[in-house]
C-alpha cells in the first residue's frame, strides 16, 4: 500500500485529493494548519484507518519519521481575498514550503506532485493558455504574492527534478468548483451561489466582460491523480476549456437557482485577469484526460451542498 503525505489536506482541493487516494489504496498522512483549510472537510476520514491527520505549518521543517512513497504539495491560500490578507504567508508556503516538502520527498526518495495555478499566466496575452506560454505577471501587484509564490514552486520544482533526479509533476490548475468551497472565500462560485440563495445582490466586478473556465472538482481530481501516475515531468493546464464571461456566468447561477436576486456591478480588482482558459490538449495527450461533468450538473451539485451552508458561516 502506497503511502502518501498530502500537505493542505484540509483545503478544498486537498480533502478531495484525500478521498481520492484512500480510494486508489493510498495510506494517507494529511498536513495543514488550518490557516485557510477547515478540519470539517477531512473530519469524516478520522476513522478510517489508513488516514492520519498532522497539523503543521509547512513552511517550517518538516519532520516525518516512515517511509514515503508521495508527497501532493497543495498547502496554500488560493483565493484572492485570502491571499491579499495573508501575503507573506503566502509567499512563505509557496517558497520555503516547497523547499521544505521536496526536500522530504527527495530524502524519501517519494514522488512529488505540486499544485500550481493558472496564476502563473497573470494577466495572459495569449488565448486559451498553453504550457509553453511563460505569462504576464506582475511581481509587485497585489496578486504577485500568490503568481511570483507559485512561479518560484515550479522553478524549485524542476531544480530538484533536474539536479536531483527527483521524480516530479506540476498541475497548473484552472478555476475549479465544487463542494467544500468557503461560502465566504470571496471566489466567484461561492460568492454568487451564497448572495442567489439569499436573495442579495450578484456582484460582477468590473462590466463583467472578463472570461473564466470553471472546472467541477471531480474531473480535476482526476486529471492530477492521473498526472501523479505519469512519467510527465514539465508542467500540465488541467482545466475545462468550457469559457464564459463572468456577466453570463452570473445570469447561469440566477437560472439554476431560480433566485429573484438582482446583477450589480462593483470595482475589478487590480490585475484581475482579463481572459483565463485552458488549453488542454496536453492533458488530452499525455494523460488522455479531459473533463466529464457538464457546467450546470457540476452547479447543481454545489449549489446543493451551498444549501446547506447559508444561513451558517
Ligand atoms: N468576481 C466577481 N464577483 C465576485 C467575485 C469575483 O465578479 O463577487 C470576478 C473576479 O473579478 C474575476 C472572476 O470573478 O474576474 C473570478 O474571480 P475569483 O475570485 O473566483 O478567482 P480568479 O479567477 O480571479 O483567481
Amino acid at each position: 500500500m502506497p503511502r502518501t503525505l498530502v500537505t493542505g489536506a484540509a483545503g478544498f482541493l486537498g480533502s478531495h485529493l484525500c478521498e481520492r487516494l484512500l480510494a486508489e489504496g493510498h495510506e494517507v498522512i494529511a498536513m495543514d494548519n488550518l490557516l485557510t483549510g477547515n478540519i470539517d472537510n477531512i473530519a469524516h476520514l478520522y476513522d478510517r484507518e489508513q488516514f492520519k491527520y498532522i497539523k503543521h505549518n509547512v513552511t517550517e521543517y518538516i519532520f516525518y519519521p516512515g517511509p514515503l512513497d508521495y508527497i501532493f504539495h497543495f498547502a496554500s491560500p488560493a483565493s484572492p481575498i485570502d491571499y491579499l490578507e495573508h501575503p507573506i504567508p503566502t509567499l512563505k508556503v509557496g517558497a520555503l514550503g516547497t523547499h521544505n516538502a521536496l526536500g522530504l520527498a527527495h530524502a524519501k526518495k517519494a514522488k512529488f506532485l505540486l499544485a500550481s495555478t493558472s496564476e502563473v499566466y497573470g494577466d495572459p496575452l495569449v488565448h486559451p493558455q498553453r504550457e509553453d506560454y511563460w505569462g504576464n505577471v506582475n511581481p509587485i501587484g497585489p496578486r504577485g504574492v500568490y503568481d511570483e509564490a507559485k512561479r518560484f514552486a515550479e522553478a524549485i520544482t524542476m531544480a530538484y527534478h533536474r539536479s536531483h533526479g527527483l521524480r516530479t509533476h506540476i498541475v497548473r490548475i484552472f478555476n475549479t468548483y465544487g463542494p467544500r468551497m468557503r461560502l465566504r472565500d470571496g471566489r466567484v462560485v461561492p460568492a454568487f451561489i451564497g448572495q442567489a440563495l439569499r436573495g442579495e445582490d450578484l456582484t460582477v466586478f468590473g462590466d463583467g466582460k472578463q472570461t473564466r473556465s470553471f472546472c467541477y472538482v471531480s474531473d480535476l481530481i482526476d486529471g492530477i491523480y492521473r498526472l501523479s501516475q505519469s512519467d510527465y515531468h514539465e508542467p500540465v493546464n488541467i482545466g475545462d476549456p468550457t469559457e464564459l464571461t463572468v456577466l453570463q456566468f452570473a445570469e447561469e447561477i440566477l437560472r439554476l437557482t431560480g433566485s429573484k436576486s438582482k446583477i450589480v456591478h462593483k470595482p475589478l480588482p487590480v490585475d484581475d485577469p482579463k481572459q483565463r482558459r485552458p488549453d488542454i490538449s496536453l492533458a488530452k495527450r499525455v494523460l488522455g484526460w479531459e473533463p466529464r461533468v457538464p457546467l450546470s450538473e457540476g452547479l447543481g451539485k454545489t449549489i446543493e451542498y451551498f444549501k446547506t451552508k447559508v444561513g451558517g458561516s
